[in-house]
């Protein structure tokens, strides 16, 4: 027995996965020439599996004030923000993210996973219960992990489980934080926040929403689901992140509960990790402004979600369960999920492979997401390329 044994199933799988010729977590981009093009193998591809929502990563608003911030701040701030790395740019977003949310409090974390990390850790203890949507992202799970908090989860937006969950917790349920997303990562589908925040105040529960892929995506003025269902004024607390949307890197929490502060206090993910560089705070803080005033971008995004999400539909694919800018492909089998993912890059268009356990109920999913920056002849050629697909061998022989 040696340390490594665990990871002879791992190795087992990689060198199939190589002896096939198809490399799918070992993509280069070669070169990054727009939100939405790319070249991967020499060859030129639209990318179609970021999550480069409203496709900010090259506007010239956002890579000025990174190029300014690095001239006259420097490469990195080389410290925790609980010493030398707090500069008055994180201060500042930290403010703009509250304005914006129109919540007094707001932290800034190094990176969306951290924010999750941090704020489960901190939040919750031992004698506390998290009751969470059994298809919450990883960083959830993780940061359930790093708590000494009672796990519990419920069936994916189900509202009477996770009832029947706090009523079975009796007088814990005071004690009992809610986690869910705003849009799922994997599937693309909203959680039933309405229902979930009655649920929430009728127990005397707290609730947590991770906006990750909603912010910027749903509500008229792009403040995630919780503005979209109304509820703004009945959440504890906001999770979000740079890395989508936003076309940075970073995470944050937003709240109106003065509670939030003294979690800075508390929480290691924050506590034991450098601040965001300069360049990201102010890339972020130039993304953030271009959000709250440009809602065209939003209304584009939508028009190209639907165009492929209905695109995909009308080819006979099985997609997740509501249009979204993610757009979930739900495939047969892994061996079939591989070699259609290998066949779309060859025609030109990266899309994210996603194999168990990385789904819900160990689902095999091409994911594509979708940006604003998309022309819709772009979303035209990646249904084209579908449509060759489905008329291949690799889908014919299936049921799609
Ligand atoms: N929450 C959700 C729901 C996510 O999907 C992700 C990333 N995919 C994160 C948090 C982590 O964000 P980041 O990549 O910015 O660390």
């Amino acid at each position: 027995m040696t340390i490594f044994d665990k990871f002879q199933t791992l190795a087992a799988n990689r060198a199939e996965l190589l002896a096939s010729g198809i490399n799918p977590f070992g993509v280069v981009i070669e070169q990054i020439c727009s939100p939405t093009e790319g070249v991967v193998n020499g060859h030129p591809v639209i990318l179609v599996g970021t999550n480069n929502y409203l496709g900010l990563t090259f506007h010239p608003d956002c890579i000025a004030a990174a190029c300014a911030a690095v001239e006259t701040q420097g490469t990195g701030t080389t410290g925790s923000r609980m010493a030398n790395g707090t500069y008055t740019g994180h201060l500042a977003l930290e403010r703009e993210l509250a304005d914006f949310y129109g919540y007094p409090y707001a932290i800034v974390f190094s990176t969306g996973y951290l924010a999750n990390l941090g704020m489960l850790s901190a939040l919750t203890g031992r004698g506390d219960v998290i009751l969470l949507d059994a298809d919450c992202h990883a960083s959830i799970y993780d940061g359930c992990r790093m708590s000494d908090a009672e796990m519990i989860r419920f069936r994916h937006n189900d509202v009477g489980d996770l009832e029947k969950r706090l009523r079975r917790l009796g007088e814990r349920a005071s004690n009992t934080l809610i986690l869910v997303e705003g849009i799922y990562s994997m599937l693309g589908d909203r959680a039933r926040l309405v229902d979930i925040v009655a649920i929430k105040d009728r127990y005397g529960a707290y609730l947590l929403v991770d906006e990750a892929h909603s912010l910027g995506v749903l509500g008229r003025h792009g403040r995630g689901l919780t503005e979209e269902a109304g509820v703004e004024d009945r959440v504890d607390f906001i999770v979000g992140t740079f890395s989508k949307s936003l076309g940075g890197i970073g995470g944050f929490c937003v709240s109106p509960l003065p509670e939030l502060e003294l979690i800075r206090y508390a929480t290691r993910p924050y506590i034991f990790t450098a601040s965001p560089s300069p360049a990201v705070i102010a890339s972020t803080r130039a993304a953030l402004r271009i959000l709250a005033t440009h809602p065209e971008l939003q209304d584009r995004l939508w028009s190209n979600a639907q165009h492929l999400y209905q695109g995909l539909r009308a080819l006979g694919y099985t997609v997740g369960p509501e249009p979204s800018p993610v757009v979930a492909v739900i495939m047969q089998s892994k061996a079939q999920v591989l070699a259609c993912w290998h066949y779309l890059l060859e025609q030109g268009i990266y899309v994210n492979l996603v194999l168990p356990p990385g789904a819900p109920k160990g689902a095999c999913l091409l994911r594509c997401s979708v940006s604003a920056a998309h022309t819709s002849a772009q979303i035209d050629t990646v249904l084209a390329g579908f449509a060759a697909l489905r008329d291949s061998v690799l889908i014919a022989q299936e049921a799609c």
